[in-house]
Order: C-alpha cells, then structure tokens, then sequence
C-alpha cells in the first residue's frame, strides 16, 4: 500500500507561508512556534484532509476521514503529550486540548472553537487535584459540555443557558464567578442530562471520541450554509477547504494572575501607532469576544501585570516586525505565564489602512511601493464617502453613547432583525441593523444594512469585526440602550425607537441619534497621509488621472483632487440650465436658416462664458469639450406629457372661448407638431452625435465659435489653455472629415479675428465598433482619441443600458452568464480588444495620438488596469474617483513589473 499522504502538520513542521494548506490560523501558529515565542504544543489538519473528507467534492459521496488522518492525529497527540508530559485522558495529568477551525481567510460561518477538550469524570479529578481547585475544574467541565453540546453537536445553547440562568437566580447571584462548587457540579449533572434528553446517547467521556467528533464537526461547518453563503458573498472558492488546529490548553481563568485577551499592534480604527485591545481577568478565551462580561483596555494589564504586558508589548513588535504588517493578536496568561494563541494581519477600516501603510514606509518597515499596494482602492473611496453635516447634526437628539467601532456615518430606519434587514437592504432602503449583540447568524442582514448597532460587546465583538471588514459605520456596547429584539425596539431612559423609525448612528464617535441627519462630502484636504500616499502613487503611475467634469466647480474640485486634465467637458448640460432652456427650444424649432441663427447668436455669449470658466479653472492642463451628443428631442418636452397637455387645452378652449387659451393651445400644438417630428424608434442610434452637426451644422459651429472665442480672450489674459474639441459617435471616417475639416477651418477663422493662436486638437469619441475597426482611416483626421466606453459597451455588446441594467443584466451576472456588469467593469474580451485594434491602427498612422478614456470605467480599477496595459496615455472619471484612479493605476503600473518579472 502506498504510504498515506501527510495530512497532520506539528506545528513546527509548518511556517507562513503553508497558509494554503494549514489556514490562517494554523500557519500563524506555525511561524510563531518556529519564532521561539511561547505556543501551547499543538498541530494542523491540513485543508486538504477536508477537501477529502468531502472525497472532493464528488456528488453523492459519502463524507469520511481520509485513510492515514486518524492514525497521524493519534501518533500527534503523543508527540504533544510527550512535550507537555500530560496525558490525553490520563486522570493523573490530564492533557486538554482545544479544537479549532482556521481556513485560509476567517470567515463566519465556520465553526466555533471547542475549549477543554479531553474532560470526563475522571480527567476532571485531575485537574481539580493537580490546580488544588475543584471549583475551577468543574467550571471548566461545564463549559466543556455546553460548547461541545452547542457546537459539535447543535444543541440549542440557549438551553444550556436556561439551566445556568435558573442555577444563579435560585442562588440569589448574578455572575457565573459566584456559583461555588457545589452549584457547578449539580450543573454539570444537568448539562449531561439535556444531553442525554437531546442526543439519545450519554455525553461521550472517551477523549479520543470526543476529538474524532470535533474534528468532523469542523469540517462538517465548512459547507454548512452559513459558511456556504458568506463565501458566496465575498467570492471565496469553496475547494480551499478549512484547516483544523488541535492546541494544548492554557487557561486564563486560573484566578487574578491569569488572563486572557485579543490586541492589535496599531489601532485598527485609526491606525495610531499603539498596542489596541481588551483583555478580561480570571477567564477564559471565548469571554472577552462574547461580550459577556465588559473587559478591560490592554492599557490596563501594565498595572495588573507588569511584567507580562512588558513581555506581551515585546512579542507584539517582533511579529509586527516578523511579518511587516499590523497584527491582530490572541493571547491567555496562565498563573503569570504569558502564552501566544494566534497571530493574523489585522482587519482596519480605509483610513487606519491607509495611515498604517504610509507611517510603516516612513518607519522603513515596507517600501513606498508595497504601501501603494497595501491599500485597497475601495479604501479610498470609503475614506472620501460622506459623512454628518454638522449642522444637520446639532439639530437631532443624541439617544445615546455607545463605542465608536467602526467609522463612517449612516442613517436609516432601524430594524431589529436580520431577515427583515435583508429584505428591506434588497429594496434599496436604508437600514441601520441594531441587536443586542451579533452573531455569526446575523451576517446576511448585516450585508445589506447602512450600519450596525449593538447594546453589548466591545472593539472586537462580532458586530465590531465584521462592520470593519464590511467597511460599515458600527457603533458596539451601547450600554445606554437598552434593546428588545422580541419586541423589536429599544429604549434609552424614557424614549422608544420602533421598527422603522429613523435613527442615525456615527461609528467614527459612536453617538447614536433620533431622526435622520442630512450628510455631506468628506474634506480631502485634511486626509493628510492619504495625500501622501497618492503623491507615492503619482510617481509609481503611467497613466495620467484626468476628470470628467462639466462645470467650473466640478473642475476646480477635480483639480484639487489631482486630475491632470479634463477628459471629458458635457456641453449639453449647459443648453439644460432653465435661463436657457427657452433660447434652445426656440433654436431647435426654428423654421429657417436665420431663424435658427439669431437663437444661436444668443447662445453663443453665454456657452462662451461656460468655457472661460472651465478652461481658467484648468490653465495649463488640457481640456477636451465634446460637441453637442445627444438627440435634439431631450431638449424639447417629452411627447406623452405635450399630448395630454394639449388635449385638456383643446377641451378648455372650445369650451370657454378665451383668445388667451387658444393662443396657449396653438403655442402647444405646433411643439407638440414638432416633438412628434423628432420621435425615434430607437432614439440610442438614431439622430444624434456627429450626425446632428452634419445635417445641422450651425449648433456645433457656434459651439467651437464659442470654444476658441474664449480661448482667445484667456490667451490675451496671459492663461495658458488647451483646449481638444471631440466630435462623438463617428463611426466613419467622412463623418469626422465632415465635421473636422468645417470646424477647424471655422476655429482658424476665430483665431485670425482675434489675432491670436492657441495650442488645440480635434479628436473623436471612440464608441461605435466601426470606428475602432477602422482606427487607421480614422486617424488620418483625429489627434485624439477618448473610448466614450459606455456607448461603446451598449454598441458592442447591443445593449441599451437602461434597458439592460433595470431587466435583464443583473440576472446574467448572478447566474454567472457574464462575469460581471460590463457597464461596470470593462469587457476585456470584447471591447477591449476593439480597444487594442484600434489603439494599435490608429498608431500606426498616427504615432504621437493622444488616447484615453472618458467612460464611466475609466474609475474603475480593474478597467484601469486594462488602460494600463493598453498603454492609454490617461484615464478620465468623474471627480470623486479621481483619487481612487491615481492609486488604481499605480497598483496596475506595479502588478504589470511585477508580471514582467
Ligand atoms: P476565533 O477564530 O473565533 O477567534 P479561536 O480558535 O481563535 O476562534 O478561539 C476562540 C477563543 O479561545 C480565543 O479567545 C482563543 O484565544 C481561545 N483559545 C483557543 N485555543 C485555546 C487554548 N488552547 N487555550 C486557551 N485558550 C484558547
Ligand atoms: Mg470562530
Ligand atoms: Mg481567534
């Protein structure tokens, strides 16, 4: 037979770098045994031994232990009890062990740690002799079977907690430390019976059955549905399998010099440079992360405990160091020994994300590089999202003070469970979830709520950890509260808050208001060390970071966000402003040629004075106004509107006889005449883009009459400007040659008038297939090019968004049809190889054209990436995702040196 594959890892056998194979936690383990920092002996179930516990994954087959685990789990114990010279199951030295799961990312939805694995009546008369405390013993049997009750078996824990509740209120006390012995052994008899009542079998004291149960209930939690649905959630393969790690147990509640605690190396609120968590006396792991008795700031063990926290803060910077990233640490002091029980990067939230990368490379710990590809983009978005308007803020009624767990403000309509938070998230309502505390159960509601709040549990209770992971504002232990989840509402002194009612909650200072606060945008210029970091990135990129933007404002804004041009300047929002609205209406009605001349020269003054804005706001840097896009009707009233209008006019008029009316009814009837006129089938492709210039060339000669007119003038003012006028929608090069050759002789004309020339292109919208297939004719007239990528999406793929997104889209990508919304994130296959023909075609005619992207997508960072590597010379997005780009392209600028390696 050939020799069974090794499934078992001591864990000096593993490092870091096996997190693959033996989880998270189990290669974290590993590398601190192999460091020299104090672990309780133990070992790894490899993820593969559950992959084949599954048999793979294969349909129908039957889940068992792979031949070889069990006999390598038994020759590991050994080597453990050999090294703690205890025994597993040996009622002279007991040798106890915790079981626990660890897959290569936590996740909720797996199982829960078993403690004090290997009790039974016998073992547990060890312990109580060797401790000399047999009170501790049977506290730590109860808890034994209660968890191995709950969590390997799935009996209700509510239960168990019944049994304990009436045991303390028959004895008049309110905390579990109060039940003497005596109490704790008549408990210990109930626990047994429930379990009795419950399984159909006594609870099984053979250690050895007791850790081949809980092994199985490990892996048996990873396919759970839980499990199961949070991968989906988060896009996590469900092959990768979860790891089990056995440990030898340390106990923290072996009286007040003993301990247990979690602590980060930096705070993950904030990013501050200070060891950041709680610990609780006297207890045992799962105390502190239930919030069931409030624990103390980590501050405080440097009282309590000198030298410990001295040897603690050590440990905390060399693995920091070790693993030159802030940790998320575990810990359990035994009567004054200090023991390591895990080590993991730390979850933060955006802003402590981005503090921690740019300090560490100032700290030389990583280099500016590895900074720039610490942060997510999504951090950055999440740093610049909106936040209370203080004003709106001062108004509302504070409720309440809870811990401020996990920044950003939200508000919405509080709702008490998790079903009902779901449902109403899915129906675009917002919801702020508020518990009593959380729990892996809740996660599904907690994805679609704007924000948690619970009454109980500290920084790192469930609801806090998984809002920072979420990126959702949380405010945790709001004491003040006090939450009915039967009833579905809390109280804070005499007031109520209903299901449904509007709260507001600020999880950066962990206020809890009444009623809605009106938000507004963050101030990019006080995120210092987010400026830095994107000053990193700017010298990092290839890609320019340009703006879309329409109006001044938005364009003095893009520029301080650090856009280095505008890739895209609307002119049609300009013809909406209700001031003009009337002039353009007229223009487009117009029955003769002068007609339609004598609105436009009414026009002209005023487009001019948009375009001095823009183009002042944005000296020095290149400006590209794209002419009048969309078809003339979109300024004209909508039909069905003009058509019952009209026909209520025509009932009044020939009622009342009133020459006013009927003026009225015959002002209406000739736009309605002339709406009706305009009408298209399929408005996407009909009359609009270039097309309108061609077949009426007065509006987009007056457009760059009145680009290179203010131009001029700012020229004359000393202003350095640039403008690049876009012709969109060509799909043939006669149409650009139409427009181009006419335009450009026009703007020739301005610039002999005003005695001055200024430095400017003429280009083309890239966003009909024809036109990137015929890139090379196309660029004989273009010196730019801009893939309008939205309407190149609609074209290529013969979509029209609305119609898509609100039908059909949205079921593709949930059934995996397409791999995601390619009005999101740019089809690579499709349209980006439109993309690379026409970049390549139109080089080749044209070596210096200037290309970029003024799609949606161009703030997307995985379409950023492909940008990249298409060597675009810009990408352009709308203003609030220019700081996101500048970062997105920085990481594609290093992935691809990496790839290049
Ligand atoms: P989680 O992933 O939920 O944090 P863990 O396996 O890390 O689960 O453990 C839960 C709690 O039990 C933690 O506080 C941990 O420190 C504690 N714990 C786990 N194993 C031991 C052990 N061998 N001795 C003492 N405490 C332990
Ligand atoms: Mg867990
Ligand atoms: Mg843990």
């Amino acid at each position: 037979m050939a020799t069974p594959k090794k499934w078992v890892y001591l864990f000096h056998e593993g490092n870091a770098q096996m997190r693959d194979l033996l989880g998270g936690k189990g290669a974290g383990l590993s590398e601190m045994t192999n460091a020299g920092l104090p672990v309780p002996p133990g070992f790894t179930i490899t993820t593969e031994a559950c992959n084949a516990y599954y048999d793979n994954y294969r349909p129908g087959a039957e889940k068992r232990f792979p031949p070889g685990l069990w006999d390598q789990v038994l020759s590991a114990m050994q080597w453990v009890e050999k090294k703690t010279g205890k025994g597993f199951g040996d009622p002279q030295n007991p040798l106890l062990v915790s079981v626990r799961s660890g897959a290569k990312f936590s996740m909720p939805g797996m199982m829960d740690t078993v403690l004090n694995l290997g009790l039974n009546e016998e073992t547990l008369q060890g312990l109580a002799r060797l401790t000399g405390n047999e009170r501790f013993a049977y506290d730590a049997y109860r808890r034994f079977i209660a968890m191995f009750g709950r969590i390997v078996m799935g009996i209700e824990a509510k239960k168990f907690d019944e049994i304990l509740e009436r045991a303390k209120e028959s004895r008049g006390v309110k905390l579990d430390t109060e039940l003497d012995t005596a109490a704790l052994k008549e408990i210990v008899a109930q626990y047994k019976a429930l379990y009795k009542e419950e399984i159909g079998s006594e609870f099984p004291g053979d250690p050895y059955e007791q850790l081949r149960l809980a092994i199985g209930a490990v892996f048996g939690s990873w396919m759970g549905k839980r499990a199961v649905d949070y991968r989906n959630a988060q896009k996590i393969a469900h092959d990768l399998g979860t790891a089990v790690n056995i440990v030898t147990m340390v106990f923290g509640n072996m009286g007040d010099d003993s301990g247990t605690g979690v602590a980060f190396t930096r705070n993950p609120s904030t990013g501050e440079k200070v060891l950041y968590g709680e610990y609780l006396q006297n207890a045992q792991g799962e105390d502190v992360v239930a919030g069931i008795r409030t624990p103390k700031k980590i501050a405080q063990l440097a009282q309590d405990m000198p030298a410990v926290y001295e040897q603690f803060q050590q440990v905390a910077a060399m693995l920091e160091k070790h693993y030159r990233d802030m940790q998320d640490l575990e810990f359990t002091v035994e009567r004054g020994k200090l023991w390591m029980l895990q080590t993991r990067s730390g979850k933060r939230t955006a802003a402590a994300a981005i503090k921690i990368a740019v300090d560490m490379a100032k700290e030389g710990l990583i280099t500016r590089e590895e900074a720039v590809l610490r942060v997510e983009p999504a951090d950055v978005n999440k740093l610049l999202l909106p936040r209370f308007d203080e004003e709106s803020k001062k108004k509302a009624q504070l409720l309440a003070k809870g811990l401020n767990a996990s920044p950003g403000d939200a508000t919405g309509l509080a709702i008490f469970d998790p079903d009902t938070a779901e449902r109403l998230g899915k129906e675009k309502k917002s919801v702020i979830l508020v518990r009593a505390e959380t729990s892996p159960e809740d996660v599904h509601g907690m994805l679609q709520a704007k924000g948690i709040l619970t009454q109980r549990g500290g920084a790192t209770s469930h609801a806090a950890v998984v809002a920072r992971m979420l990126g959702l504002p949380c405010v945790a232990g709001c004491e003040a509260i006090r939450v009915d989840e039967e009833q579905h509402l809390l109280t804070a002194g005499n007031l109520t808050v209903r299901e449904g009612d509007e709260i507001s909650i600020s999880g950066s200072t962990g206020e809890v208001f009444l009623g809605r606060i009106q938000t507004i945008p963050p101030e990019f210029e006080k995120e210092a060390d987010l400026i830095t970091l994107l000053s990193w990135a700017d010298k990092i990129r290839k890609l320019g970071v340009w703006a879309n933007a329409d109006y001044p404002r938005d364009a003095v804004q893009s520029r301080k966000f650090g856009a280095e041009g505008i890739g895209l300047c609307r002119t049609e929002h300009m013809f909406m402003e209700v001031d003009r609205l009337p002039i353009v209406q007229k223009m487009i009605l117009s029955k003769t040629d002068a007609e339609r001349q004598s609105y436009l020269d009414q026009l002209l003054p005023i487009q001019r004075g948009d375009f001095i804005g823009i183009l002042k706001a944005m000296a020095g840097l290149p400006v590209i106004i794209r002419l009048i896009d969309p078809p003339l009707h979109e300024f004209l009233p909508n039909y069905e509107e003009l058509l019952v209008e009209v026909t209520g006019l025509r009932v009044a008029a020939s009622a009342a006889k009133d020459p006013e009316l009927t003026r009225l009814l015959s002002e209406k009837e000739e736009m309605l005449k002339a709406v009706s006129s305009m009408r298209e089938a399929n408005p996407m492709l009909g009359l609009r883009g270039c097309r309108l210039g061609i077949t009426m060339p007065q509006i987009t000669t007056m457009q760059v009459r009145a680009i290179f007119e203010a131009a001029c003038i700012l020229k004359k003012e000393g202003v350095d400007v640039h403008p690049e006028v876009m012709i969109p929608l060509v799909g043939h090069v006669n149409e650009l040659k139409n427009q181009q050759v006419a335009l450009e002789a026009e703007a020739k004309k301005v610039m002999a008038e005003q005695g001055v020339t200024v430095d400017y292109k003429f280009g083309t919208m890239i966003e009909i297939p024809r036109a990137a297939l015929t890139s090379d004719q196309i660029a004989e007239y273009a010196q730019f090019y801009s893939f309008g990528t939205n309407d190149l999406t609609q074209t290529t793929f013969g979509y029209s968004r609305d119609d898509a997104e609100g039908k059909f889209l949205l079921k593709y990508v949930e059934d995996k049809i397409l791999p995601a919304n390619p009005f999101q994130t740019l089809d690579r296959d499709g349209v980006g190889a439109l993309m690379r023909i026409c970049v390549e075609k139109g080089r080749k005619v044209r070596p210096d054209i200037e290309i970029g992207i003024c799609g949606e997508h161009g703030g997307d960072p995985a379409s950023i990436q492909l940008c990249h590597e298409l060597g675009l010379k810009y990408v352009s997005c709308s203003t609030y995702r220019v700081p996101v780009a500048r970062l997105a392209a920085a990481q594609a600028a290093l992935q691809q040196v990496e790839k290049d390696k």
